[in-house]
């Protein structure tokens, strides 16, 4: 007789004396004995028994599990089922099992006081991957499954849990007209309503929509959400090479989309342009959320009073790496805390002076108020290109030219 058996013969005996199934028997002992499974090593302990005079068999119906492993091929099938329907490169399957079963096996764990008895979970999760796993044809991911099937063995009802996707790219706007994300209406939050006339939402696109739509269509996926690396005003346009962005997918169905038509399909507008699209991992959204990066913009600029030409460029040269402080502006001030904010303005220049106009192009450091820098914002923003001119001005576009983001290399 193997020797673990030996060492815990009452309680073996007392447990199969209960009608415990082989599954259940050897469950209890799960963590002795290697290299056999759990029904297996519950008809070594009745046999050990046996030799004993100790005729214990199962019950028909099993206390514990209450014959739950007579369905292992029904759940196995059904899983692969699910998982088989959508376009996945591993996949995991897990289990949910009755609340009482879970219950009765925890007291029966105190009881023996069994430290080497394994879960009922862990034994389905396992039996199940195994009669599953040739159905499916790709390999079992624990860590990052990108689909998971979750069976639940009260009604044999299988759920899927697919990963989103992400892609990661740069978008550019040249419409003054439509926001970076979907802007749900304010008076109906998206049902529909006199105010937005039906529509849901306050403008009839975004760069989220125009690109995610498509995503959506080409992933068979259920809803997409949009990370922008910051955001610019809707009146502003994003230029250069853009601004970098992950669009995220839900539960896609196909993973594996066509970048480059996805990329070509949705640059078909004139309101938004798509570049550098390629899969990232889960981690990039929040990487780009709290990148601080450099910006470049340039600002068309009305000023109150005459201009000298001269003025402007030297009121211009003056800022090379500022140091300025900016109160949360006005326009902002109830939906942020009023504090001052120390940012860095890098370099001015300006061009196409006429008596009262001219543009700038500057870059700052992240973060920085452009408009509230140009015109002082009443005295928050100190010192403001409007103070060194001795001109009230103020900016009537703004272009957002580059945003100095590069990706960490991968190794
Ligand atoms: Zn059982
Ligand atoms: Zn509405």
């Amino acid at each position: 007789m193997d020797e673990w058996i030996q060492d815990h013969m009452d309680v073996a005996r007392e447990l199969a004396e209960s009608g415990l199934c082989d599954h259940c028997l050897g469950r209890m002992f799960g963590k002795l004995g290697k290299g056999m499974t759990n029904d297996e090593r519950g008809r070594l302990i009745r046999e050990a028994l046996e030799d004993e005079g100790i005729i214990a068999p199962a019950d028909d119906f099993c206390p514990l599990c209450e014959n739950v492993f007579e369905l292992l091929h029904r759940f196995a099938e059904a899983a692969a089922d699910k998982i088989n329907d959508v376009e996945s490169s591993n996949f995991l399957i897990g289990t949910r099992i009755e609340p009482e079963i879970a219950q009765r096996e925890k007291e029966l764990k105190e009881q023996y006081n069994l430290e080497f008895a394994e879960n009922l979970k862990a034994e389905l999760n396992r039996e199940i991957g195994k009669i599953a796993l040739p159905m499916i044809h790709r390999p079992v991911e624990f860590k990052n499954p990108q689909v998971v099937a979750c069976v639940d063995t009260r009604f044999a009802d299988v759920t899927l849990d697919i990963a989103p996707v992400f892609i990661a790219g740069r978008y550019t706007k040249y419409s003054r007209e439509i926001p970076q994300t979907i802007w749900p209406c304010r008076v109906c939050h998206g049902k529909g309503c006199d105010h937005c006339k039906g529509e849901g939402k306050m403008y009839p696109t975004s760069v989220q929509e125009i690109i995610g739509d498509i995503a959506l269509e080409m992933s068979g996926g259920q809803e997409h959400f949009f990370h922008g690396m910051g955001r610019e005003d809707i009146d502003a346009c994003m230029l250069g090479d853009g601004r970098p962005f992950v669009l995220e997918i839900s539960n896609p169905r196909i993973r594996e989309i066509d970048l480059d038509e996805l990329e070509k399909r949705a640059n078909d507008n004139d309101m938004a342009g798509y570049n550098s699209l390629h899969f990232v991992q889960r981690e990039a959204v929040e990487r780009y959320k709290s990148a601080a990066a450099d910006k470049v913009y340039r600002v068309h600029v009305r000023a109150d009073s005459k201009v000298n030409k001269e003025a402007v460029v030297n009121a211009a040269l003056s800022f090379k790496d500022a140091n300025i402080d900016q109160r949360t502006p006005r326009r902002v001030e109830h939906r942020r805390a009023d504090l001052v904010r120390k940012r860095k303005v890098h370099w001015i220049r300006a061009d196409a002076i006429t008596d009262d106009s001219f543009d700038l192009e500057l870059e700052t450091d992240s973060g920085t108020y452009v408009k509230e820098f140009v015109s002082g914002d009443d005295g928050r923003s100190t010192p403001s290109f409007s103070e060194r001119l001795g001109v009230q001005c103020k900016v009537e576009t703004l272009d957002v030219l580059a945003i100095n983001y590069h990706e960490p290399m991968k190794g």
